[in-house]
């Protein structure tokens, strides 16, 4: 009889490990990949909503297409899950898999920080990029205030390209002389994995005439005052966007698959949870490694090894997250980061470019991805 595999969550780590699953063990397993849409958009498309004007319909890509791969899925909200008795409940059904993938990624807490939700933006859900986009098209020059609320934080490039990206907006519309732009961050470097690409960085936005404050968090904001308040001072803003406080999604709390930290852990070496058959991926893991989708696919690599192993027999080497992630630079360059992370041995991370030879590189990124998951 086939063993059920159940995978929570079809984002960059479900998807991924579903279809390697359902290509590796078409003859022992069953795969169902849950989640509450009814499709997938890249983090890096909010970005192309923001400020290139894509249509984010265009952009979706439906899971209906993730049939034809051999993974069954099913559009339900996960509401409970028992990990003691790998017991799994939703708004439609319940499961008893044999095993448990666990990837329903990091939440926003935008109440986390006083004034934001009144008056402040984000662009890190699609609807934040929309409403921010909106906004943008009446905005007509000013302070404008990027900061990040709290760490960890998906693609910690991210603030820096709508940084970048936002000053060649302005540049456009004749805005930039009479704006400024201020990123704040709580982190010591912009991308404290690689120092390379966290120089580049800062002097690319050095080069536009960003400021940029490190080791600084922004505890809340008055919207009716436009005053951001840090530390021990104050920032005048006339729009301001935050990178929101990230949270495991509720259920996982609930079902005390978290630690003290809010995260969920796992065996650096196996991803496995600290419970039998449950493994965990993405970003609702805290590994030590940047939050991002290329890191929830190398997890999704390992994991579906070391899933595949305990089913047929034999062995799988540990996790290791080797991956290249891009950054965005403005005016079409792009840098490309290639980063090697093997937990408790080494971490490195190195970058070529920005350069628009880049730019086809990531397009190329996507492009692969949706036919591998979507046949697309
Ligand atoms: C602006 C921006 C730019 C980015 N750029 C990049 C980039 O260039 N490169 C890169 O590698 N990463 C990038 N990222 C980060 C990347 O998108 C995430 O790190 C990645 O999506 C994490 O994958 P995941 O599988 O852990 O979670 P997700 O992709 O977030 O998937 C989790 C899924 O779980 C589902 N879910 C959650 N709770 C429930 C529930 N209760 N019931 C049912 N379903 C549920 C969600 O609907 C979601 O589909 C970017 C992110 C943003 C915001």
């Amino acid at each position: 009889m086939k063993r059920q595999i159940l995978v929570l969550g079809a984002g960059f780590g479900g998807l991924e490990v579903s279809t390697l699953l359902a290509e590796r063990l078409v003859d022992h397993a069953e795969v169902t990949l849950i989640d509450q849409n009814d499709s997938f958009l890249f983090g890096f498309s909010k970005l192309d909503v923001l400020f290139r004007g894509s249509d984010p319909e265009k952009l979706r890509l439906p899971y209906a297409r993730v049939l034809t791969r051999g993974v069954e899925f099913r559009q339900e909200r996960i509401l409970l899950s028992d990990p003691h008795r790998l017991h799994v409940r939703t708004d439609k059904s319940y499961y008893d898999p044999h095993v448990l993938v666990i990837a329903l990624g990091a939440d926003y807490d935008l109440a986390a920080t006083p004034g934001l939700l009144e008056g402040g933006y984000e662009f890190y859900s699609l609807e934040g990029a929309e409403r921010l986009r909106d906004q943008l098209t009446y905005f007509e020059g000013g302070a404008v205030v990027i900061s990040v609320l709290g760490i960890p934080f998906k693609c910690p490039p991210a603030p820096y390209e709508g940084a970048m990206m936002l000053h060649d907006l302005l540049v456009e519309r004749g805005l930039r002389d009479s704006s400024t732009i201020h990123v704040i961050t709580p982190q010591p470097a912009p991308i404290p994995v690689s120092p390379e690409a966290s120089m580049a960085v800062e002097a690319a936005m050095s080069a536009r005439g960003i400021k940029y404050t490190r080791s600084s968090r922004v505890r809340s904001i008055d919207a009716a005052t436009g005053v951001a308040h840090l530390k021990d001072h104050e920032e005048a803003f006339d729009l301001f966007i935050g990178v929101p406080v990230h949270k495991a999604p509720p259920v996982l709390v609930e079902a005390e698959l978290t630690e003290d930290d809010g995260w969920v852990h796992v065996d650096p070496a196996t991803l496995l949870t600290r419970y039998p058959r449950i493994y965990a991926i993405g970003d609702c893991v805290e590994l030590g490694i940047p939050r991002a989708g290329v890191f929830a696919e190398a997890a999704a690599r390992s994991a579906a090894e070391h899933i595949a192993v305990s089913i047929t027999g034999g062995g799988a080497p540990p996790f290791r997250g080797k991956s290249q992630c891009y950054v965005e630079f403005g005016s079409g360059e792009v840098g490309r980061i290639s980063i090697d992370f093997q937990p408790g041995v080494s971490n490195t991370a190195t970058m070529e470019g920005p350069a628009t030879e880049y730019a086809d590189d990531k397009a190329q990124f996507a492009t692969d991805r949706r036919r591998r998951w979507f046949g697309l």
